[in-house]
């Protein structure tokens, strides 16, 4: 299956999955590499180096036969940032978000699997005026470019862009999600919005997000595998229409950079830690839920269960409406992961 595949409307989850490349460790260690393409999509293009539809997982020693897992996309170590931009469904989501659909991206994956290098990109790129074109950068940059593009092909609408961000699994200040009769949807009290007029204002949001990672003691030693975050752009528009009328539509766009899926005993967290990653693994499971009766409920109405964590409740109206949403599957493909790598693998499969 390929690309196009966006243009139906039935196809509103779209999972694809990124194979990032060895560390410098990983090869320093003699790592070898379990995941491998069997088949690559070959186009005439620079596109040629992704592997495309199904991606392989070979078994954990030789003779055994290897686990075929399929997708909307794999993406091997060699795509580069903007790959992932052009190729992963994430474009119609932010046309979308300009029709006033909601959407969601989010990043799935193990501490170290590159969720945050393929949202944020690799940390140095912020903080400079004005922000320099990087081949590093991630997809929220090159999406907050492409939004600007897409608006300003119109400029005959007036659009009003919002962004906020917040950490629901942010231990130290829980957030009060309640419901909004008035919004039809959940809402998070006291959630500090900007207002962005420029692309510069979009950049802040995101560096501010940098910036407020919940630190903490963790052997896996990522700052931000302790929490979700989530950056959320609205964009409302208005357009002028016969007799003096105008259509107003009101679109969302998050980015979620999921906590790291890896099971507790592996990070050996403790107490207040432990309390932390049992609500991590619960909503990521609550998650998992919902996107996979999503999926079925294409087939059969079953009842999905957003209200069972704050984070799905979050983006309940995302999921549920009819925007579209991509799930980014980060995996390792060293051999010293594949117990993860298989998890997130199998997370993914189930969301499609
Ligand atoms: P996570 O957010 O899932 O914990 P990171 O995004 O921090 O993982 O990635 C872990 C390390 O691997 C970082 O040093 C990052 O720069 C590197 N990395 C991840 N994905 C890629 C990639 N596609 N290409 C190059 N380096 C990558
Ligand atoms: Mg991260």
């Amino acid at each position: 299956r390929i690309i196009t595949s966006y243009n139906s409307a039935e196809d509103n989850i779209n999972v694809v999955v990124r194979v990032r490349p060895l560390s410098n460790k990983e090869i320093k260690n003699g790592e070898d590499l379990v995941v491998n393409f069997p088949w690559k999509w070959s186009s005439p293009g620079k596109y040629k180096q992704l592997g495309y539809v199904d991606g392989i997982l070979g078994g954990p020693s030789g003779g055994q036969r290897p686990k075929l897992f399929s997708y909307n996309v794999v993406f091997e170590p060699a795509a580069t940032q903007e790959d992932v931009l052009q190729f992963s469904g994430m474009k119609r989501l932010i046309e979308m978000a300009v029709e006033g659909f909601r959407c969601t991206c989010f990043c799935y994956g193990q501490t170290g699997s590159g969720k945050t290098h393929t949202l944020t990109g690799p940390p140095g790129l912020f903080g400079l005026k004005p922000a320099p074109y990087s081949d590093q950068h991630g997809l929220i940059f090159r999406s907050f470019m492409y939004l600007f593009k897409l608006i300003q092909e119109q400029p005959g609408v007036q659009f009003i862009l919002k962004a906020n961000l917040l950490n629901p699994g942010s231990a130290r200040k829980p957030l009060a999600v309640r419901w909004s009769k008035k919004a039809r949807g959940f809402f998070v009290e006291n959630l500090f919005t900007v207002d962005c007029e420029e692309f510069d204002d979009l950049l802040a949001v995101l560096e501010e997000g940098l910036r407020n990672r919940s630190v903490g003691r963790h052997n896996m030693n990522d700052y931000s595998s302790r929490s979700h975050t989530i950056l959320s752009v609205h964009i409302t528009s208005e357009q002028p229409a016969e007799g003096g009328v105008f259509i107003s539509r009101s679109g969302k766009i998050n980015f979620v950079d999921l906590a790291g899926s890896e099971m507790t005993k592996k990070t050996q967290s403790e107490g207040k830690t432990l309390e932390e990653a049992n609500n991590i693994n619960k909503s990521l499971m609550v998650l998992g839920y919902c996107i996979s009766s999503l999926s079925d409920s294409k087939k059969n109405r079953t009842h999905i269960p957003y209200r069972d964590s704050k984070l799905t409740k979050l983006l309940a109206d995302s999921l549920a409406g009819n925007g579209v949403t991509l799930m980014i599957a980060c995996i390792s493909p060293a051999r010293s992961n594949i117990y993860e790598t298989i998890n997130t693998l199998r997370y993914a499969a189930r969301a499609k």
